[in-house]
């Protein structure tokens, strides 16, 4: 179900079961001569759209540019770098509409530069942003009270910014990692898995010296990107359908 597609009583059914939002959050960057400038927003929103499509959630329009810090091209490439602050700002409007709409359930799925990049800093910072503004209506000492008497028992739960498989279950913790290499071979089979139209492999050879990141590129097949794509997918769904969701297998075709 697209927030954008919505009609009101359809939003307020949504926020009267407690049906979870999902955002998507990318940035747009060059990440090599063979793949799409928007290579991870467009990880992250293929995974949300499947996720969405197994389990019921509102799917909100993406955040789909970032801070890069140019780190790895310029803008005569296809390179984004946009500014931090207002990045952080928009977040932060978003999520207070969000949550001023009713919803209770938010959920980010960023991917860009891992746990401590600067547009996973600017939502965390925004989410909690959020947090306070509806805790500051709660008075002192609210954190005193019973969390079940609370106007959100799950307060500190209610936005959570989330990489693609924060909740992919590994076998053990010593079990390999989804691949994510800046470009590498971990994001080139993730995009051939996701929007194989985008993918040109024979590219690589018009630069006369790969940069180390794009070394192992040529190592990526689309069958284990669907393996990858599927366990973050997965994860998800578990997720999103707990806590009381219901899981279908696509809103748009039962309710048609
Ligand atoms: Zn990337």
């Amino acid at each position: 179900m697209r927030f954008v597609e919505m009609r009101p009583e359809q939003l307020q059914d949504a926020v009267r079961r407690n049906v979870p939002v999902l955002m998507p959050a990318g940035v747009v960057e060059y990440h090599g001569p063979h793949l799409p400038l928007g290579t991870d927003f467009l990880i992250a929103n293929a995974i949300c759209e499947e996720a969405a499509r197994r389990a019921e959630c509102v799917l909100w329009p993406p955040f789909s540019f970032g801070p890069t810090l140019s780190w790895a091209a310029g803008p005569a490439e296809g390179e984004v770098d946009f500014s931090p602050e207002p990045f952080f700002q928009y977040a932060r409007e978003v999520l207070r509409h969000v949550i001023s709409l009713g919803f209770r359930r938010v959920y980010i799925m960023q991917h860009h530069q891992g746990p401590e990049g600067l547009q996973v800093l600017c939502l965390k910072r925004a989410a909690m942003e959020v947090v306070r503004d509806l805790t500051a209506q709660w008075g002192a000492e609210w954190g005193r009270r019973a969390p079940s008497t609370l106007p959100v028992p799950d307060i500190f739960g209610m936005i959570k910014v989330a990489a693609l498989d924060t909740f992919s279950a590994y076998p053990s913790p010593t079990a390999e990692r989804v691949p994510v290499g800046h470009a590498g071979k971990g994001e080139t089979q993730l995009i051939m898995a996701a929007y194989p139209e985008t993918v040109r492999m024979a590219a690589l050879d018009s630069l006369p010296v790969l940069p180390e990141w794009l070394l192992d590129a040529t190592e990526a097949t689309a069958q284990e990107g669907r393996r990858w794509l599927e366990f973050c997918i997965q994860g998800w769904v578990n997720e999103l359908g707990a806590r009381g969701a219901r899981v279908a297998p696509s809103l748009k075709d039962s309710e048609q």
